[in-house]
């Protein structure tokens, strides 16, 4: 039957932003960002597509996500950088989990790999200025040696180096700059002290697209493997990109109202002219933002506006005119956001509307809303079985 409101994911279209960003950053290698439930879109079946499409390493903020993607199958190196004192570092050296250490996870990860008889693997985080996690440049001299020092022991093993970008959505800005040099600094001084990483890591999507000397062995791609654009106007087709989600539902109720008709509460709206309006069953209990209004719902082949406020589970569209006596978009397919090459509004749209960007629109659609996935299987897979 069909999801009265679903939040379609195209995972060939997953499949397409992994090639086309391992494309731009090759040799360097692709961990795919899938926290946050996979910026919405669902964590276990996109990781599975980026593998799929090339992705060597997959990379999430908690430990609880990435021991769900193993038991889910994910083989791949796994990077989770968020930790609490209280996160399950046992669980994750057991299950073969890197981890992000900034400082004070040093001593419980070593606990961990004591427990466990595993050596844990790391990847040293250094803070370049974003402000956030990593070790302060003073404090790394030491992170490095005491990491060493266990490494000697066989306690863990140093796989990565990195740090995060705090600016790089808008490239003129210099503030990059001087990031990546202390980047630089941080990698010379523990590969001098006796390092040897696998991988240095700094890039994430708009790195990725704009600053090439950022990509070292590997890079982080959150927001650009969905197919959504870092920039400010800068479109996902403009980048290559294609847009993975397309949140949809059919219109609820349809009726021809007089000039001055109120809408939706506080009455903030009023047609202006004998019109028609368009009931749409979906809102901010669903996760459309409720200060989006004026945000974009194509039905049949036109895009219309939202007016007054979005309830918790309903919006209303303004058609503009009167349909004609007997026409009516009841069960019409109305289409909030999607990918331009069907016509579809860009999420970019409802974030402009919402006041935000467009990762966070994604993200917050609701559990309530069901995620239907289509190409669960790669093309090339899908068309031998059919020869079978
Ligand atoms: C979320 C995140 C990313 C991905 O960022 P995008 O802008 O979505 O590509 C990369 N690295 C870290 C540490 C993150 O937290």
């Amino acid at each position: 039957m069909t999801s009265e409101r679903q939040a379609q994911v195209d995972l060939e279209a997953i499949r397409h932003n992994v090639r086309r960003i391992s494309e731009i950053v090759s040799p360097a290698q692709l961990m795919a960002v899938v926290k946050a439930d996979g910026y919405g879109h669902g964590m276990v079946p996109v990781a599975k597509a980026a593998v799929e499409a090339g992705a060597s390493w997959i990379g999430v903020a908690r430990v609880s996500e990435a021991l769900t993607l193993r038991s889910a199958g994910v083989e791949v190196p796994l990077l989770a950088w968020l930790h609490t004192p209280h996160t399950d570092f046992a669980a994750a050296v057991e299950a073969g989990i890197d981890l992000g250490v900034s400082g004070w996870e040093l001593d419980h990860i070593v606990a961990a790999a004591r427990e466990c008889q595993r050596p844990a693997r790391v990847h040293l985080k250094i803070d370049t200025g974003l402000g956030r996690n990593g070790s302060p440049v003073e404090l790394w001299d030491s992170l490095v040696g005491e990491a060493l020092e266990y490494q000697d022991e066989g306690l863990l093993r140093v796989v990565g180096l990195f740090s995060h970008l705090a600016v790089a959505d808008e490239p003129q800005r210099d503030e990059t700059d001087l990031q990546l040099e202390r980047f630089r600094e941080a990698v010379a001084l523990a590969e001098d002290a006796g390092v040897d990483a696998e991988v240095r890591h700094l890039a994430n999507t708009p790195a990725i697209f704009s600053r090439p000397d950022t990509h070292f062995d590997l890079v982080r791609a959150g927001v650009g493997i969905y197919g959504l654009s870092p920039f400010q106007g800068q479109t996902s087709e403009e980048l290559g990109l294609r847009p993975a989600m397309t949140l949809k539902t059919f219109v609820a109720h349809c009726k021809r109202v007089p000039a001055g008709q109120g809408v939706s509460y506080g009455l903030n709206y009023r047609t202006p002219q004998p019109s028609t309006l368009a009931l749409i069953p979906l809102g901010y209990g669903d996760g459309v933002p409720r200060v989006a209004t004026g945000g974009p719902v194509r039905i049949a082949d036109q895009v219309y506006s939202v007016v007054g406020r979005i309830a918790m589970d309903q919006m209303v569209v303004d058609l503009g005119a009167q349909l004609p006596t007997g026409e009516t978009l009841l069960g019409e397919e109305a289409v909030l956001f999607g990918a331009a090459e069907n016509g579809d509004p860009s999420v970019d749209l409802w974030a402009a509307a919402a006041g935000t960007i467009n990762y966070e629109v994604v993200t917050r659609i609701a559990p309530s809303v069901q995620r239907v996935y289509l190409n669960e299987t790669p093309p090339e897979q899908s068309s031998q079985q059919g020869a079978e």
